[in-house]
């Protein structure tokens, strides 16, 4: 069994963004820039968001926090996001999800200027991303992707399963999954809610991608020997042992699923690093076709 060991990949990744912004910025060019929308202040969003801040400034690119207050009205909200389209020095918009009930996501989503969308959430970046044409993938199945591409993991011919049909995490890597490139080339079964019989499902994979938010959800009489387990979830469980009295688990049992793998991810550690990894790449590209 290896650990897919998101620290070291992703220490890789920003070893070369940090490359490419340094020549950029000795050739006299412009620096990627990286605008974080923060509305409210949920604890773990506010986690996410100051590490792709400190991550910016770890690399030399320029960022740009807005915090705002939790009522914020959507329509004030729009009027922001519209000024950061119009900004030229911007090149990226993230706008940190979930949103406070009263805003529709959608229309913020779709608010922002596809060419700074390193969300990749946008509908145009998930209908290029269908079509298999140039465009800002979404930033967790993008990090995934970097991930198997790192470990030089082959993918082809292999029966995949998904488990959960999020826009921004399951659906999309159905898509990057099957698409004919390397990574690439799995067969894909999406696992959702509804579907019936997961175990003997789950059980048949060469792959698991678990993506569904419920704490150690995949146990280990649902994997066959040798699968490689991907871990989306990031779930906050309670532990006396810890000082601050919880800790993070993934969507996989990992202590006892990983004895039986050929590869899986750890959370913390594993796709978080890759996520952010996926969105700093997301920036560069942005910055560099604005430029
Ligand atoms: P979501 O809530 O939007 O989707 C969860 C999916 O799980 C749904 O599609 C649902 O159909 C499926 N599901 C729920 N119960 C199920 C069941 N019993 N059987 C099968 N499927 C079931 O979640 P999301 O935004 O895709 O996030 C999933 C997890 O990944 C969360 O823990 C989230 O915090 C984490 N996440 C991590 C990163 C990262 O960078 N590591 C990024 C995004 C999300």
């Amino acid at each position: 069994m290896q650990i897919l060991d998101g620290i070291a990949v992703s220490t890789h990744i920003k070893a070369q963004l940090q490359t490419e912004v340094a020549a950029i910025k000795a050739a006299g060019g412009k620096v990627p820039h990286l605008a974080a929308v923060l509305v409210g202040n949920n604890p773990a969003s506010e986690a996410y968001v100051g590490n792709k801040v400190r991550t910016c400034e770890e690399l030399g690119f320029g960022s740009t926090l807005l915090r705002f207050d939790p009522l914020i009205s959507e329509a004030m909200l729009l009027e922001e996001v519209e000024k950061l389209n119009a900004n030229p020095d911007i090149d990226g918009i993230l706008v940190q999800l979930p949103l406070p009930g009263h805003i529709d996501e959608n229309s913020v989503i779709n608010a922002i200027d596809p060419a700074k969308d390193v969300d990749g959430f946008h509908p145009i970046s998930q209908g290029r991303m269908l079509l298999g044409q140039p465009t800002f993938l979404p930033a967790t199945p993008y990090g995934i992707m970097l991930m198997l591409e790192h470990y030089d993991i082959d993918v082809s011919g292999k029966h995949c399963v998904v488990i959960g049909r999020s826009n921004i995490v399951g659906t999309p890597m159905t898509i990057l999954m099957s698409r004919n490139t390397r990574p690439g080339n799995a067969t894909v079964t999406l696992a959702h809610s509804r579907t019936k019989n997961l175990k003997e499902l789950v059980l048949q994979a060469d792959i698991i991608v678990a993506a569904i938010g419920k704490p150690r959800f995949v146990t280990a009489d649902m994997v066959k020997e040798g699968a490689i387990v991907i871990d989306v979830g990031i779930n906050r469980i309670d532990d006396a042992t810890r000082k601050s009295g919880s800790r993070l688990v993934g969507d996989v049992d990992f202590d006892n699923v990983a004895p039986k793998c050929s590869y899986i991810t750890p959370v913390p550690k594993g796709v978080g690093p890759m996520t952010i990894c996926g969105l700093m790449k997301n920036t560069l590209k942005a910055a560099i076709s604005r430029s």
